[in-house]
């Protein structure tokens, strides 16, 4: 998943020590849980002298999860008390703040937010003690129904097994939880709540809408800016508007969720991209294919996607007495082309690449902008190769993959190599050797990167590679898998140099992941003022008035024969607001012509974000703009 949300201080202070009966330690809002023999538990628990106690930091990781946790209690509180006739959910931490589920008769607004939190600062001030209590069962069931708490019965009958349930209660407030939680409401001075939307009782679609409060909440106001800050900016960026304001892109009812219309400014990005992607991979030893995007279900019976995968994919369709599918991916179509004669060692490897779109069905809850579509373009390759090639080929991947990542401006990345997980197919034998071969490929190149124990595909180990976007967001763009699983299915074949009959191994690689999802990330990431090589419009040619129309349309043809791409203001406007509309559309270079530049031959050079430059010779202007194009250069001054 995507990591959103500003940096966390690492790093727990850990004591060890022993004590008797309860923690008499600093309660200075510096030590805020215990660990005990290993767990993590409130700060007022009571444990045996021979247990192993830790003090556990207001700034560690688990500490920050507590914070956010108990402050979903304190709204919940908060709201029960304003609203009487709510039925409360579930409020869990997320990884970026917390939210809380309510039965509400009618929508929240940004005014009952305020409230919310007006009434949350009021118990805050009276220091409200957190106290586990512990109930049977019944006494429990007796509580809720006696508040109406219909969806808290409900939980209670469904989740709790044996008699005790664990409860928390401040003031008049009880709630379910297994704990544990902050000694005191006090500790959670900086909080603020975000915004409010709808969502299903437990996710599904069939259950009631609740009304889901977000909310954040940090141990030190500094860290509370900090991340206000983090999400302005980050709101700034947001790919959805950037895409309406600069006209790149939109989803339209119309055409239906998660289906993507890329307008003629996010055109010629994408093409750019894929101009940019086509090239490299030419000249790293790929050759082009094409497949269609639909194959009939039985490749998908073989492949095992209509077992595997089955709820990502979309309804047969069907005709001539034959069911078909949109394809979800599209490695078997390169296995089927694979297999249409016969291999041998000679042949490999074999690098296979598709720009390939692709239709998976996403629940319409977690479809977001571009980062999360149901009809996506990849940009797929599979490499097949035999055992000895197999390292030298991820190699190439890695750097090839870091080169591109690179040249679009992402010099931060982490990459991590995830190993066998518990369910996988294959020989052992088999993963220890691809294993080893994608661990000495990152080696032998030199990169820093993490393993990710037992998080490979079920088919085989995997490189994951994510950038870190200007806000330090990071995104997966790259995946390089090992695959023994499809050829196996397919009962792929090469003969070795000894003629004998061998299975060869398979390579998934994406680099940029897919084209909508990168192309947001892009976006994000230069907040809609791209490199010039990708800027829609990279010059504007503004009149200053009507009489200089002629000399402007000339100078307009002129970088136009050149291959760049420009536009010619011709509006009725004044000269102050064509310049502002300009910069608007984060277009990199104004060129202004008035009487002036008309008579010595000139043009005035304005550049987006760094104002005036002064004169300059328009073929010196084409000359530079020509060469920061050519070689892709994030300096766009001339
Ligand atoms: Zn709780
Ligand atoms: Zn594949």
């Amino acid at each position: 998943m995507v990591e959103v949300g500003g940096s966390i201080p690492s790093a727990p202070i850990s004591m060890k020590f022993q004590r008797d009966t309860t923690y008499m330690g600093k309660q200075n809002n510096e030590v805020v849980l215990l660990k005990i023999d290993g767990e993590l538990k409130d700060l007022d628990t009571v444990y045996s002298k021979e247990s192993l106690v830790e003090e556990v930091n207001s700034q560690s990781e688990e500490a920050l999860h507590i914070y956010k946790h108990s402050c979903a209690h304190l709204m919940a509180q908060a709201v029960v008390e304003l609203f009487p006739d709510i039925q409360y959910g579930v409020g869990p931490a997320l990884d970026n703040g917390f939210y809380y589920d309510f039965l509400s008769p009618r929508p929240f607004t940004p005014e009952d937010l305020e409230e919310i939190s007006k009434r949350m600062k009021q118990s805050i001030k009276q220091n409200i003690k957190i106290q586990h209590l512990t109930w049977n069962k019944q006494q429990a069931l007796d509580y809720f129904l006696s508040k109406n708490q219909h969806l808290k019965v409900e939980l209670i009958n469904e989740k709790v097994e044996g008699d005790e349930v664990s409860v928390y209660k401040q003031g008049d407030f009880v709630d379910l939880c297994r704990g544990p939680h902050l000694p005191n409401v006090s500790y959670l001075k900086y909080f603020k709540l975000l915004s409010v939307a709808a969502a299903y009782w437990k996710g599904d679609e069939t259950n009631h809408s609740m009304q889901r409060i977000y909310g954040v909440v940090f141990p030190t106001p500094e860290q509370l800016d900090d991340h206000l800050r983090f999400l302005k900016e980050a709101q700034a960026r947001d790919h959805r508007k950037l895409g309406k304001e600069l006209d790149l892109f939109s989803i339209e009812e119309d055409i239906g969720a998660g289906l993507v219309l890329w307008y003629p400014k996010g055109g010629i990005i994408r093409h750019e991209i894929q101009q940019f992607w086509y090239d490299e991979h030419l000249k790293g030893g790929y050759q082009l294919v094409f497949s269609p995007h639909i194959a009939r279900s039985n490749l998908w019976n073989t492949s095992g996607h209509n077992d595997f995968y089955k709820e990502n994919m979309f309804t047969p369709i069907e005709f001539d007495n034959t069911d078909y599918q949109l394809k979800p991916m599209n490695c078997p179509f390169h296995i089927v082309m694979f297999k249409s004669r016969n291999r041998s060692y000679k042949d490999m490897p074999i690098r296979w690449a598709e720009l390939g779109t692709v239709y998976r069905y996403e629940r319409s809850g977690v479809l977001h902008g571009l980062m999360r579509v149901r009809g996506f373009t990849q940009d797929d390759a599979h490499i097949f190769c035999t055992p000895d090639q197999l390292e030298e080929e991820v190699g190439r991947l890695i750097n090839f993959s870091l080169r591109l990542l690179r040249t679009f401006g992402f010099m931060e990345l982490d990459i991590y190599l995830s190993t066998r997980p518990e369910k996988f197919v294959g020989e052992t034998e088999d993963w220890e050797l691809a294993t080893n071969a994608l661990e000495n490929s990152l080696k032998a190149n030199g990169v820093n990167y993490s393993i990710d124990p037992g998080e490979g595909v079920f088919y085989g180990p995997k490189i994951d590679i994510k950038v870190k976007d200007v806000l330090k967001r990071a995104w997966q763009c790259t995946t390089i898998q090992v695959d023994f699983n499809l050829p196996k299915r397919f009962n792929l074949k090469y003969s070795d140099d000894q003629g004998k009959i061998r299975q060869p191994i398979m390579l998934h690689r994406a680099l940029l992941g897919s084209l909508e999802r990168f192309f947001g990330v892009l976006i994000e990431h230069y907040g809609g003022f791209f490199p010039v090589w990708l800027s829609p419009v990279q010059v504007k040619v503004i009149p200053i008035t009507d009489r200089n129309s002629d000399y402007a349309k000339s100078i307009y043809e002129n970088l136009i024969s050149n291959s760049i791409r420009t536009e010619l203001e011709e509006r009725n406007e004044g000269v102050g607001k064509k310049i502002r509309d300009a910069e608007l559309q984060k277009i990199p270079y104004l060129i202004i012509v008035g009487d002036d530049e008309e008579k010595d031959k000139t043009i005035a050079l304005r550049l987006h974000k760094k104002g005036d430059q002064g004169k300059r010779k328009l073929d010196d202007f084409i000359e530079k703009v020509k060469k920061i194009i050519r070689e892709k250069e994030f300096n766009y001054e001339i």
